[in-house]
């Protein structure tokens, strides 16, 4: 495979100059630095777009000890009770 030069260096005590098309062996070592595909379209710089993070809708009926979203106001009190019960069950231990 053909290989374009892409700054000057010496590998295996050879200088390769910079823009310089070579036939290198397979088994060579090709530093991307050194070294690119001839004929193959140079790495697509991926663009460092951050996926923006979506407003989390706030649910109101969320209970504030695990988080858990209830449908309603009744779901969420009688969530709460749960949490109450352990708090209770939690303070002999
Ligand atoms: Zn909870």
């Amino acid at each position: 495979m053909d290989y374009e030069c892409l700054r000057n260096c010496y590998i295996g005590e050879r200088l390769w100059k910079e823009g310089r098309v070579y036939t290198l062996p397979v088994d060579m070592e090709k530093h991307p630095k050194n070294f690119r595909p001839v004929g193959q379209a140079p790495e697509p710089e991926v663009p460092q777009s951050v996926p923006e993070p979506k407003e989390k809708e706030t649910n109101p009926l969320v209970c504030k000890v695990c988080n858990r979203e209830c449908k309603s106001d009744l779901g969420l009190i009688s969530h709460n009770r749960v949490h109450k019960k352990q708090e209770v069950s939690n303070g002999s231990s």
